[in-house]
């Protein structure tokens, strides 16, 4: 379970204080699906900084299964990440490296040895339906393949939590929508926590239960999607 209790977050700028986010209180239950909607430069990256330990609450806190986010330090801290994958817009990948290396990469990191890192690369690309990719750069796939790369190394790790950054705003529509059934077999089948940032409202209505509506660092809605976009 994820918990933002009164978290605040000031920066100091050449310009004075900036609240990113200020007494925001969330909490998503294990399996659910969340959706975080907002304009930019609402406090969407702040909030999710916070939840992997980027950066510390001003005041309040953030706790994850009951671990304080911000008391943890050195090999605490580097578990507690491991605990969550990101993919991104861009998918970030590694260029030089094929599916199979962009997927082992996290592993090595891990300290995992060849044999087990290939055993779980193989088992990933299955699962986000890349099998005969595995040899392929990601410069020879399509978006929506270079994003079940995105998927398979952010799961690398057993995370209980994955959080989507933009991760379908540079795809077309058919193919969002084959990212967001590929994520929705993934929650159901691993009860992996999501947390999906994102601008549109049709990738909330398609896969998020619930939805928290920022701005200006505050939510203006929290609730169940159902509920939400039945409000007048
Ligand atoms: P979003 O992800 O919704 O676009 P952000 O969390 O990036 O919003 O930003 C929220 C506010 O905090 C913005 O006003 C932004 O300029 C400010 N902000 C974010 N990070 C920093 C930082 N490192 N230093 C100063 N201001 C920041
Ligand atoms: P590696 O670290 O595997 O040796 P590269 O040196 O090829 O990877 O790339 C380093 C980083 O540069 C990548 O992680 C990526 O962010 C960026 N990059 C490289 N090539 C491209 C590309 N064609 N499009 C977008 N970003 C790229």
């Amino acid at each position: 379970m994820i918990e933002f209790k009164h978290v605040s977050k000031e920066f100091v700028t050449n310009n004075g204080k900036v609240s990113a986010v200020s007494d925001l209180n969330l909490s998503v239950e294990d399996g659910n699906i969340l959706g975080i909607v907002g304009y930019s430069g609402a406090g969407k990256s702040t909030l999710i900084r916070m939840l992997n330990g980027l950066e510390t609450p001003t005041s309040g806190e953030v706790d994850v299964n009951g671990a304080k986010i911000a008391s943890l330090t050195g090999k605490a801290l580097r578990k507690q990440r491991q605990k969550i994958g990101m993919i991104f817009q861009h998918f970030n990948l590694l260029w030089s490296r094929t599916v199979v290396e962009n997927i082992m990469f996290p592993l090595e990191i891990a300290g995992l040895g060849k044999a087990e890192r290939l055993a779980k690369a193989e088992e990933l690309t299955t699962l986000v339906g890349l099998k005969g990719k595995e040899n392929a750069y990601p410069s020879e796939l399509s978006g929506g393949q270079k994003q079940r790369v995105g998927i398979a190394r952010a799961l690398a790790n057993d995370p209980e939590i994955l959080i989507c950054d933009e991760a379908t705003s540079a795809l077309d529509p058919q193919t969002t929508d084959e990212i967001l059934d590929l994520l929705l077999q993934i929650n159901h089948k691993l009860n992996l926590t999501i947390v999906l940032i994102t601008h549109e409202m049709h990738v909330v209505r398609k896969i998020c239960d619930h939805v928290a509506v920022m701005e200006n660092g505050k939510l203006v809605e929290d609730g169940l999607v159902l509920d939400v976009f039945k409000r007048p």
